[in-house]
């Protein structure tokens, strides 16, 4: 597209969060020849925004501008030294020998890979092919276990595959809505928007947060929820819509399984026993589920509410049991939708890169599944290992430690910011004899700990899919070159594949070549499907899978259905799990009184890597804090801009103070966005829990006893 002589519109996709909105790019060519950014707006023509942007794709151009590019790798021969540039070809071949060497000399499980969602689908796969198919390790793991994981797994334990049932075009046509342990307003502000448009015309708003967010603030009705008891919630809600007859008993006994244990198991939960252990009143409790029953049609969204759980699997399958015995699923308007924190984080889930996780939703767990990406490949049979599959991300940081993994390759992440309790990680990179960090700009936390640093390509630099949270698949476009020797994550990691002796598996001409590739892993049992999906197809627009066909709908909105309603469970029928109530791992006691909780603020984005560079968005968000209750704040003499110390048993923090009834007395809330960088002791996640969901093995980061106490001005 082209606007005005001189500058040009490139369409392509937000790199923020899992909304996945279409941006249009305006690109001008400077009298020096160089182009620039200019402008970005929202693409009118993008299914997930319909032309809006929030503050942080509105601010893109900034981004693309901000200073501290890495133009060339970074090495370092000793972990004293300072890192000094160096060619990326040599930095290539260095990582390449240095991993080889551990191999040769430790096994290939001494070598991990921790990837990110923001990685494209191409690097992604490719990232997985070279652990599991090449470098034959099954340790790779990736920053979604930190966010989505629960959901995940949760989802395949009721409905037998992973990612959402439904999408974005529900929001359009539920009569209510439930949004529960997600801040909607401000981590996905856009879908909050068009959710709202559907509440102006009259459908009905519940939220459940611990905390009064901004999402909570438009709620019709807001349950104000104690920390990490939403599991009875859930089960309480279902007790009442069973008790009213707002059951569908037709579509349980056509479509589900296991409804026959639910009534004698939720017996326990009445409203009264829910509104002990929620704190949430009685009325409350009757009048949601009302709503809830009484709806044509009901769609409910989580995100990390839910799933930074140790019980955050059971959390999915207890609110997917709503929608199972209410009908209200795989119909437009109903369906339990979870949104995804980053631009691909479900394309990374398709292409498994957690754990066992292999192309096409598939696991080395399954030999058969095993077999099929041996031949996608080009391997040996029995070349896939199905053993030595890790426990998550913090398992994999402690075997660092612990000096059984001596190499790692962190890539577009920055888990020494974002993993819960982070010293693991911190020790794990330490104790590490070769540290791989592969990222954009040259500070972060966790470059600092790398031995090589190889720059990558923004998204804005090089061509690539990314999947967000409703399956839609939108083509990144290059608007500009990227930066001196930087280049695009699966140019990266094919090159220094093919340095270690692998050209056969990752000689590619383009990222298009990659995805053709990728289309191969289609997965009939779960109906990931992207046959009929091209780049060609994708420069004309989005298009969401599973599509089977070229010439098929770039809208594929409800999945199951095809032929009638079958889930891709062994029976074909969705499944109800009796999931009790637990409490969070930690609770209150004398030493650690409050609950801390964590999460997001409006016009900031994960560790602050790229929104950090943002002046305008700094502005609006300038720095860390740490909200506590008026009630909390003087009894412990605390007031509005006090230097306060949150401690746990693992570490502290020193934040500012926020007094204000928007969190519940006894508890308290900061973002993780701020670290290192920024001033010391600024990391709330040196405090957060460590405490695994032992299916999902995700971190319990909303939940954790801490200490309160003012300090002492510098
Ligand atoms: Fe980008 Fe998300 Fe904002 Fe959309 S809602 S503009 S994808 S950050």
């Amino acid at each position: 597209m082209t606007t005005s002589p001189g500058t040009q519109q490139i369409r392509t996709v937000c790199s923020y969060c899992g909304v996945g909105c279409g941006i249009v790019l305006d690109v001008a060519t400077g009298p020096d020849g160089r182009r620039r950014v200019v402008k970005a707006s929202g693409d009118k023509e993008h299914p997930a925004n319909r032309g809006r942007l929030c503050t942080k794709g509105a601010t893109t151009a900034d981004m693309l501008a901000a200073p501290g590019r890495l133009t060339t790798a970074l090495v370092r021969d000793d972990r004293g030294a300072e890192p000094v540039p160096a060619p990326v070809d040599a930095a290539v071949r260095e990582t390449a020998r240095r991993l080889r060497e551990i191999v040769d000399e430790h096994g290939p499980d001494a070598v991990a890979f921790y990837v990110s969602g923001q990685l494209s689908l191409e690097a992604q796969y490719l990232a997985n092919k070279l652990a599991k198919g090449f470098v034959r390790t099954n340790q790779i793991e990736s920053n979604s276990r930190l966010c989505m994981a629960s959901a995940g797994a949760g989802y395949k334990l009721s409905l037998g595959a992973d990612g959402p049932p439904g999408s974005y075009d529900d929001l359009d046509e539920a009569d209510v809505f439930l949004v529960i342990g997600s801040n909607m307003a401000d981590c996905h502000p856009i879908l909050f928007l068009r959710l709202m448009d559907r509440v102006k015309a009259g459908a009905k708003l519940i939220v459940v947060d611990p905390r009064r967010t901004a999402t909570a603030a438009k709620a019709d009705l807001f349950l104000q929820i104690r920390p990490g008891t939403d599991l009875a919630l859930l089960n309480g809600l279902l007790h009442l819509l069973h008790e009213n007859g707002h059951t569908d008993e037709g579509f349980i006994a056509r479509h589900t399984e296991g409804w026959e244990a639910m009534p004698a198991f939720l017996a326990d939960y009445t409203p009264a026993a829910v509104a002990g252990i929620t704190g949430l009143a009685e009325e409350d409790i009757r009048r949601a589920a009302r709503l809830i029953g009484e709806s044509k049609e009901w769609t409910s969204c989580w995100t990390m509410g839910l799933n930074q759980s140790t019980h955050g699997t059971w959390n999915t399958n207890a609110l997917v049991n709503l929608h199972l015995a209410t009908g209200a699923i795989c119909r437009p308007g109903s369906g339990p939708f979870s949104l995804t924190g980053q631009p691909n984080a479900m394309g990374g889930r398709e292409m498994g890169y957690m754990g066992p996780g292999l192309p096409g939703q598939r696991s080395v767990l399954v030999e058969e599944e095993r077999a099929f990406v041996e031949e996608l490949w080009g391997l040996q049979p029995g070349t896939v290992r199905a053993d030595g599959v890790g426990r998550g991300t913090v398992e994999m940081f402690q075997k660092m430690a612990d000096g059984d993994i001596k190499a790692c390759w962190i890539m577009c992440t920055n888990p020494v910011a974002s993993v819960a309790n982070r010293k693991t990680v911190i020790e794990g990179l330490e104790a590490a004899e070769f540290v791989v960090a592969q990222d954009v700009f040259a500070e972060t936390e966790t470059n600092a700990y790398a031995d090589v640093v190889l720059p990558g390509a923004l998204w804005a630099e090089a061509e690539g899919v990314l999947v967000n949270s409703e399956r839609g698949l939108t083509l990144a476009r290059p608007a500009l070159d990227p930066p001196g020797e930087a280049m695009a994550d699966w140019r990266l990691i094919a090159a220094v594949a093919r340095e270690m002796g692998y050209a056969e598996g990752f000689s590619y001409d383009s990222a298009e070549e990659v995805f053709e590739e990728i289309k191969r892993a289609w997965n009939p049992k779960t109906g990931w499907d992207l046959r009929g999906v091209t780049y060609d197809r994708l420069r004309t627009g989005p298009v969401q899978w599973p599509a089977a066909r070229e010439d098929g709908p770039s809208r594929n909105p409800i999945r199951y259905v095809d032929g009638g309603l079958t889930f891709p469970t062994p029976s074909g029928r969705a499944v109800f799990h009796a999931r009790p109530h637990m409490p969070p791992a930690e609770l209150p006691d004398d030493d650690f009184p409050f609950l801390l909780n964590t999460g997001r603020v409006q016009h900031q984005w994960h560790t602050l890597t790229k929104t950090g560079k943002v002046e305008k968005l700094n502005k609006l968000n300038p720095g860390p804090f740490v909200e506590m209750h008026p009630e909390d704040a003087a009894a412990l003499g605390i007031s509005d801009g006090d230097r306060v110390e949150v401690a746990s048993r693992r570490g502290r923090a020193v934040l500012p103070a926020v007094v204000t009834d928007r969190v519940r007395p006894g508890c308290c809330f900061a973002p993780f966005h701020w670290n290192d960088l920024f001033g010391e002791y600024l990391s709330v996640n040196a405090v957060t829990n460590d405490a695994l969901d032992p299916v999902s093995f995700q971190p319990e980061f909303k939940v954790c006893a801490v200490a309160l106490a003012k300090v002492a001005e510098p």
